[in-house]
C-alpha cells in the first residue's frame, strides 16, 4: 500500500513514460498507440470480432444474448491484455486511464447517438474488491460517467463468489452466474436504458447474466461498454 502510494506519488512528479515502450514524453507514445490491436469489423451484438461487421456471430445466432450491443475498443490481445493485467492486479492505474480515454475516441459517437441513462460497473465480490482495493470497472464507468455526462449507480451487487465452471453444462454454469449478481436494494431500473462496465468481455456470459437481471427487474434496454474483447477461440 505504502509502495503503491510512493510509487504513484513519483509518477506524477516525474515526467511520464510511455507504458508500452517506457519512452519519456508521454503516456503512450504514437508508434505504441498506432500499434494497439483495435477492434476491426464484428459481431452487431456482442462485438465478437468477424471478417464482416453487417452479421451476427454464431453464438448471437444460436442463442442472443439479452443485452443489446456492445461497445468495445481493442481486442484482448498483446500488448491490451498485459496492460489490462497490470492494471487489475498491480494498480497500475494509468493503464486503465490511457485505455479508456482512447475508448471515447472509439466509441464516443455511439454513445452519443444513443446515450443510456446511467452507467452500471460489473461489480466484484467483496472479498475480492477487498484484495485488490479496488474495482476496475467503477473506475472506468466514473471516466466514462464524467466525460459523458452520466450517472454511475451500483444497481447490482455480487452475491456470491462465482463457483468454478469447470465440468458444468451450459444451463447449470447460465443458472450458478446469475446467482452471482442481486439487484441492490433501492435500486430503480424501471423503463430505463442501462449500460454495464467490465474491462473486458471474453463470453459474454457473465455480462449477459447481469443483463438478464436488470431487464428482469424492468430495465428497457442493456448494453455492454467495455475496453477489450476477446477473440472467438475457435477462430
Ligand atoms: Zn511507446
Ligand atoms: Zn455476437
Amino acid at each position: 500500500m505504502v509502495y503503491k502510494w510512493v510509487n504513484n506519488s513519483l509518477n506524477r512528479l516525474l515526467p511520464p513514460r510511455c507504458l508500452c515502450c517506457q519512452q519519456a514524453g508521454q503516456q503512450l507514445c504514437p508508434d505504441c498507440e498506432v500499434e494497439l490491436p483495435k477492434l476491426g469489423t464484428r459481431c452487431q451484438r456482442c462485438a465478437l470480432p468477424l471478417p464482416q461487421s453487417d452479421r451476427l456471430c454464431r453464438h448471437c445466432l444460436r442463442r442472443p444474448p439479452r443485452f443489446t450491443r456492445c461497445l468495445s475498443a481493442f481486442s484482448y490481445r498483446p500488448p491490451v491484455d498485459q496492460l489490462l493485467l497490470s492494471y487489475k492486479h498491480a494498480g497500475h492505474m494509468a493503464n486503465g486511464r490511457v485505455l479508456a480515454q482512447l475508448w471515447m475516441s472509439c466509441c464516443g459517437d455511439d454513445v452519443r447517438r444513443e446515450p443510456p441513462d446511467a452507467l452500471i460497473p460489473i461489480p466484484l465480490h467483496w472479498r475480492r474488491r477487498w484484495q485488490r482495493r479496488f474495482n476496475q470497472s467503477r473506475l472506468l464507468a466514473e471516466q466514462w460517467g464524467d466525460a459523458f455526462g452520466l450517472v454511475v449507480t451500483d444497481a447490482l451487487q455480487r452475491r456470491v463468489h462465482t463457483a468454478a465452471q469447470q465440468g458444468l453444462t451450459a444451463a447449470e454454469r447460465r443458472r450458478n452466474l446469475r446467482r452471482a449478481f442481486v439487484l441492490s436494494p433501492r435500486a430503480n431500473v424501471t423503463g430505463k436504458h442501462l449500460a454495464l462496465v467490465d474491462d473486458v468481455l471474453t463470453t459474454g456470459a457473465t455480462a449477459n447474466a447481469a443483463a438478464v437481471i436488470l431487464l428482469d427487474a424492468g430495465a428497457r434496454r442493456v448494453d455492454i461498454w467495455c475496453l477489450a474483447r476477446t477473440p472467438d477461440p475457435g477462430q
